[in-house]
């Protein structure tokens, strides 16, 4: 039977007073590019955070992978989040590093971290196109660099489902439309189901499903 990979029903959240999520839904299929977009405050990081479970639903369903999220017990919290590959600049790139290292660690916390790891990290960088930077540190690469790194680690697990969180905020046009392009080809490639949340209309470009 065909399920979504995202499904929101009837989602509310509330801070104490103010209602961020007001009966939000929607389904991502597997393999969808979607943006989700929205000004400061409209409530992209709490619907972030709530697929992750760092915060918990005020009412409605939250399925992923056909697993329940809101009723998840805390046990099973850790695994559900290594199946997703988040690409956010809050999760930044350890200065002191390697590039090589950096992935190694993302791969490391996983539960498929294998013998091939080498292979893996070398792949995820060719995608990138940064293969040759494997031994750099973080401070040695363009602004535009270190975002594709983010990329590259993220994807260093395999996800089904990649959400790049305001990813090109800090990253000229060009950087950001290479960014773009990258994750098109890959949700071609491989299936990827992601969602790209951003404040700036302008990144939508010519590129998303919806
Ligand atoms: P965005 O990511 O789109 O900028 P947020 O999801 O961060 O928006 O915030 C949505 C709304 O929920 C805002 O009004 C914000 O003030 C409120 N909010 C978010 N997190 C909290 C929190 N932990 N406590 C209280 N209010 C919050």
């Amino acid at each position: 039977e065909y399920m979504a990979q995202i499904i929101f029903d009837h989602v509310t959240k509330k801070f104490k007073n103010e209602t961020a999520l007001h009966d939000i839904s929607f389904e991502i299929d597997k393999g969808e590019f979607v943006f989700f977009i929205g000004k400061s405050g409209a409530g992209k990081s709490t619907l972030l955070n709530l697929i992750m479970k760092q915060e918990e639903v005020t009412s409605g369903k939250i399925t992923v992978e056909g697993r329940r999220v809101d009723t998840m017990t805390r046990n099973k919290v850790p695994e559900h989040r290594r199946r997703l590959g988040i690409m956010s600049p809050e999760v930044g790139l350890l200065k002191d590093r390697s590039v090589y290292d950096n992935i190694k660690l993302a791969l490391l916390a996983t539960e498929n971290a294998d013998d091939r790891m080498r292979e893996k990290i070398i792949k995820v960088l060719g995608l990138v196109g940064l293969a040759k930077k494997y031994k750099s540190y973080p401070d040695e690469l363009s602004g535009g660099e270190q975002a594709r790194i983010l990329l590259a680690r993220a994807l260093s697990v395999q996800p089904e489902i990649l959400i790049a969180d305001e990813p090109t905020t800090a990253l000229d046009v060009t950087i950001q439309d290479q960014i773009l392009r990258q994750l098109r080809e890959l949700e071609k490639e491989y299936g990827t189901s992601i969602i790209f949340i951003t404040h700036d209309l302008g990144v939508v470009a010519e590129l998303c499903d919806r």
